[in-house]
């Protein structure tokens, strides 16, 4: 299935934002760039959170993969699954029959990990792509019709009770968004609803919240959830879940009907079929030009690929990913002019989070900021790298309606 004999096939693995990347980047170089995905989107997964409380439609944090690369001559997508890949072939075998490849780069991003822990997989709601978000709203807005017609305090109050598991980014953001769409928006859709039943908690297992941020950000976010009704425990493991009861390690029992997942990531469930010896998380080791051992052609990018720098592995965020994505490009490019590879070396942006309306917290070169300067500075850099301008527009203009009006446009119960 090679397209040219003359010209080589680089074959990409996931539409995410490393794959995406390594396509955008070798427009101009002499290959034809095939791109695979078992979704035809690329997704913008920070704002996966945002769907799951009701304030954006998926379809404004994600794009057709063909319309992001559209009019790039060399160019071609596929939607497929892949299965395996046989590095000595130079094939992948997918749902819809093998390719072969003469480079290939796989970045098929990661998945919720829930650490061997089955209850939780089968009755929490992890976030991962954007049915979990679904899942996520329509459990919610469930919660509050169910609570209505409920007559027992008791249960009514366990349908009322949220947990996020999991003190990173995404729980950070989960529970301030989810206390804000409670208290400012259904509050107003369920007027008999007495707000003292309800309860969202963000259980963390260590003893910090956002540990990549400095202290004092540290603190503003725990102090701007408490400020946003969130209960931020320390020390709080998760052990058991049944859909009914939240069991903590530490013999705690805390009825509720909801919890959201955030505690972790792996590598994508591909990574498991490759017959690779895996790092931490699942992660497939790789050599400082992100190649894969004994295999010049195949690169591994992004949340699949473990690489560590200055003794630390590199986390699993979007920068990292489309920052090795770029590098996989150049050195695509060097390897077919006869050049030298270039190690990869990630140059950190900076870390931020928000907390809902007015209140972030932002590291970002060197400075620490927190509250107003913070939130704005988090909506600029969402809206910029959010892809394709009808998306930018529309999360925009659905962000100034909800600040202005108190509102969340999206908060309907959908079957799936
Ligand atoms: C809820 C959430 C919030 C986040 N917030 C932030 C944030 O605020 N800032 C930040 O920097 N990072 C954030 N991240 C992390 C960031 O999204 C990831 O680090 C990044 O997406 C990794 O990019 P990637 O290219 O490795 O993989 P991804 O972007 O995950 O893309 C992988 C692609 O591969 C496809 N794929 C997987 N397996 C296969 C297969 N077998 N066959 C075909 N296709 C396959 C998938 O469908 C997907 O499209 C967040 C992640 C989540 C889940």
């Amino acid at each position: 299935m090679k397209a040219d004999k003359m010209i080589p096939t680089v074959v990409i693995v996931g539409a995410g934002f490393g794959g995406l990347r390594v396509a955008r980047a070798l427009r101009r170089a002499p290959v034809q760039v095939v791109l695979v995905d078992r979704n035809n989107y690329h997704l913008f997964q920070p704002l996966l959170y945002q769907v799951a409380t009701a304030g954006l439609e998926p379809e404004e944090i994600a794009k057709p993969a063909r319309a992001v690369l559209r009019g790039q001559k060399n160019f071609d997508f596929r939607m497929i699954e892949v299965t395996r890949v046989d590095f000595a072939a130079k094939r992948l075998d997918t749902t819809a029959g093998p390719i072969a490849y003469d480079f290939l780069v796989l970045a098929p991003g990661g998945e919720t990990n829930f650490f061997g822990l089955a209850s939780l997989q089968r009755h929490g709601l992890g976030l991962k792509d954007i049915p979990d978000a679904i899942t996520i709203r329509n459990h919610v807005l469930t919660c509050f019709e169910q609570a209505m017609l409920e007559p027992d305090a008791e249960k009514r109050r366990a349908l009322l009770t949220f947990i996020v598991v999991g003190g990173g980014p995404t729980g950070v953001e989960m529970a301030g968004a989810l206390s804000e769409l409670i208290r400012l928006v259904l509050v107003k859709d369920y007027p008999r609803l007495n707000i003292k039943d309800v309860r969202i908690l963000l259980l963390e297992a260590t003893d910090k919240l956002l540990p990549a941020l400095p202290e004092r950000l540290r603190e503003a976010a725990g102090k701007t959830l408490w400020r946003k009704y969130v209960e931020v425990r320390f020390g709080a493991t998760v052990a058991d879940f049944d859909g009914r009861q939240a069991h903590l390690k530490s013999g705690e029992i805390i009825p509720a009907q909801t919890v959201i997942w955030a505690a972790g990531v792996r590598a994508a469930p591909l990574t498991a079929t490759l017959g690779l010896a895996p790092a931490r998380q699942g992660r497939i080791p790789v050599e400082p030009t992100l190649q894969l051992a004994g295999h010049p052609e195949v690169f591994i990018i992004g949340d699949a690929a473990y690489r560590e720098q200055d003794g630390e592995p590199l986390p699993m965020v979007a920068p990292v990913a489309i920052q090795m994505g770029e590098s996989v490009a150049r050195n695509i490019a060097r390897q077919l002019r006869g050049q030298p590879l270039e190690p990869f070396r990630y140059h950190d942006q900076g870390t931020l989070a928000t907390i809902g309306r007015n209140a972030a917290v932002a590291h970002v070169f060197g400075l620490q900021l927190s509250g107003f300067p913070a939130w704005v500075m988090w909506l600029v850099v969402h809206i910029i790298q959010l892809i394709g301008f009808r998306n930018k527009l529309f999360v925009l203009l659905n962000w100034a309606w909800d600040y202005f009006f108190y509102e969340r446009a999206a908060r309907l119960i959908t079957r799936d």
